[in-house]
């Protein structure tokens, strides 16, 4: 289990209002945090790690509570509580059989550092260092870093990189420690943010200033709290890093737009340690894209970001389809008529792991969804009462929030065989689907599937189930429009295995090449026996474009699945490329990453 651990973060947030790991909040290295403990615990069991001071500290900083548990489960259906016990009972029974605690010793670079960030937030020792090393990504190995450093303040920022390059030491930036790419590590410097954490809103000027160790979850629940909204990204990214690495998208990008739309203004420290701001006329122009892969402009200490309106009308409302093709067509359309806030064509595998609290019920409802309802896709849509009622206009067929709330809560019965029986035989030519959203449906639909908080908590581990019975009882938990806007189900995603996201900007004024793409990329994975599917499609810029995910699945502790992911990418770069090259608006995100600051039309109307 420890090496399962998909370094997604989750456990670094507050995001189920259930607490927050105290250790971590104490001391906010990722080592005290849970998913550190699940590094050091892995390390312990292949015998890569001694016993250190950090490491006594880290184990006894544990209290046992229990939080953890809960926070996991809920995206990966992981308990860390068997790591987290199992650890502190294997350290300490090393040092009750004498096991001496090596003498870590202050070295001068240390000294250096300590002096500028103050004697606790810097440090070489090797239970630091080691969870700052490695993640999930199957194409890298780890690297340990010298030294890993907690800046307070933009000008310690400057004066670390001033030192780093004094020392000839290379360094890399980590937002919230939630890596999956590899890009966060160096044999020299970590430079963690996560002290740097303030916010302030000012809103009657619709922005937010933000360090660039806050989240997208602390934001937005600051933002939303004062009756705004911010195009954030995942929960538990940092918005700065999101910003610089790919410009943040979102189902809200297709009119809150991406990249340089997000942000007012930016301040970084460049690698020379000198500060600049975005809006300075003399500063780089980050402005303007190169189709290359670039290094990013700096180290964003502050990001200045736009607040959304949010009106108290809006909900959420899915628009089943049975083909791709006219699930995209009629995405594209609300763009084009500016009907709707968020946008998204899903397929039944995110749908089904949305919905879902155990990988069980995911999988029979991925079953279901294509094989009994009919809804091999559905658009997802935030809309007020305006755009609601337009698209029940447009669409005919809708499954709202009243009915996607009774279908949540009342999941473990709706897959029983005999009322998916029942639904087979109402059909008469039509999709099965509609049987579900006919009015004269909804009382039987209510009786049938008694939707409550303790029937969808039935679906989990005994012991979890009052903890989900009162998670399910918030009206939060099952509101489409929060639980977009928090993302907090998106992690679901990789509950069987740790997944492997291409992201790809695409035209979306006709079919063929996204068919190409999305039958290129199963092609592929099928060729290696990798599993696979399509993730989403996102409408950008009133549906002139869209960002198209499609994700392979990986056990990133199979060496044999690293192998075939590997072979995977050295088709999937080149035919990439072709296609970019052949098709105006077609572009791999990886061309973007670090290029997160530029204006969108520069790379998506290349
Ligand atoms: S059990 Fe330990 S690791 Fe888990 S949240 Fe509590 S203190 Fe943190």
């Amino acid at each position: 289990m420890a090496a399962q651990c998909r370094h997604y973060a989750m456990c670094k947030i507050g995001y189920l209002e259930t607490g927050l790991c105290p250790a971590g909040v104490e001391k906010p290295y990722v080592s005290y945090f849970p998913q550190g403990r699940m590094d050091l615990c892995h390390a312990l069991s292949k015998d890569l790690l001694e016993i250190t001071p950090a490491l006594v500290d880290i184990v006894r900083s544990c209290t046992l509570c229990g939080v953890c548990d809960l926070q996991c489960h809920f995206v990966t259906g992981m308990r860390p509580m068997k790591v987290m016990r199992e650890l502190k009972e294997y350290v300490e029974a090393l040092i009750a059989e004498g096991g001496e605690v090596a003498d870590i010793a202050e070295d001068e670079p240390l000294k250096r550092l300590r002096a500028i960030v103050g004697p606790d937030w810097a440090t070489n020792d090797p239970a630091i260092l080691l969870t700052y090393s490695d993640d999930p990504f199957p194409l890298a190995g780890p690297r340990m870093p010298r030294y890993v450093v907690l800046p307070g303040s933009r000008d310690e920022v400057a004066a670390v990189v001033s030192l780093a390059n004094a020392l000839g030491l290379p360094f890399a930036i980590r937002g919230n420690g939630g890596s999956v790419f590899g890009f966060v590590f160096t044999d020299g410097i970590v430079l963690d943010m996560n002290r740097m954490k303030r916010i302030e809103i000012d809103a009657g000027n619709w922005s937010a200033s933000v360090e660039p160790g806050v989240t997208s979850f602390e934001l937005q629940k600051e933002a939303f709290g004062r009756g705004f909204r911010v195009n954030t990204a995942e929960p538990a990214a940092t918005v700065c890093g999101n910003i610089v690495c790919t410009g943040t998208f979102s189902t809200w990008s297709n009119v809150y737009g991406t990249a340089a739309d997000g942000f007012i203004d930016m301040e970084f420290v460049d690698r020379s340690g000198k500060v600049f701001r975005l809006n300075d006329k003399s500063s780089p122009n980050v402005f303007a894209f190169e189709k290359d892969v670039l290094p990013s402009p700096g180290i964003c200490t502050k990001a200045v970001v736009k607040l959304q309106p949010v009106t108290d009308d809006e909900e959420g409302i899915l628009v089943p389809f049975e083909d791709f093709g006219e699930a995209v067509r009629f995405a594209r359309d609300l763009g084009r008529r500016r009907i709707g806030l968020a946008v998204a064509v899903l397929g039944s595998h995110y749908i089904a792991n949305f919905l879902s609290p155990s990988k069980d019920l995911a999988n029979r409802l991925k079953k279901a969804l294509p094989d009994v309802l009919g809804i091999n896709y559905a658009v997802f849509i935030v809309g007020d009462r305006f755009a609601r009622d337009s698209i029940r206009k447009m669409a005919g067929t809708v499954i709202d929030s009243r009915l996607l709330r009774t279908l949540m809560l009342g999941l473990p019965k709706l897959l029983d065989g005999d009322w998916l029986d029942l639904v087979r035989s109402f059909e008469g030519g039509r999709p099965p689907y509609e049987v579900l959203t006919r009015p004269e449906i909804r009382p039987l639909l209510e009786a049938a599937l008694s939707p409550s908080p303790e029937t969808i908590a039935g679906s989990v581990d005994e012991d979890l189930r009052n903890l989900y019975a009162e998670l399910y009882a918030r009206p939060e938990m099952t509101d489409m429009v929060w639980l977009n806007m928090f993302r907090i189900v998106s992690a679901r995603m990789s509950r069987n295995k740790h997944m492997f996201a291409f992201l790809i900007y695409v035209p979306l004024d006709g079919g063929k090449i996204i068919d190409e793409i999305i039958s290129g990329f199963a092609r592929i994975a099928e060729g290696q026996g990798l599993e696979h599917d399509y993730g989403f499609l996102t409408p950008m810029d009133f549906g002139k474009r869209a960002i198209l995910e499609y994700d392979y699945y990986i056990d990133h502790t199979d060496e044999a699945e690293k192998a075939k992911i590997g072979r995977a990418m050295v088709e999937i770069d080149p035919w990439l490329e072709g296609l970019s090259e052949k098709h105006k608006g077609v572009l791999f995100l990886k061309y973007v990453f670090s290029q997160g600051c530029s204006r969108k039309e520069n790379f998506l109307y290349r």
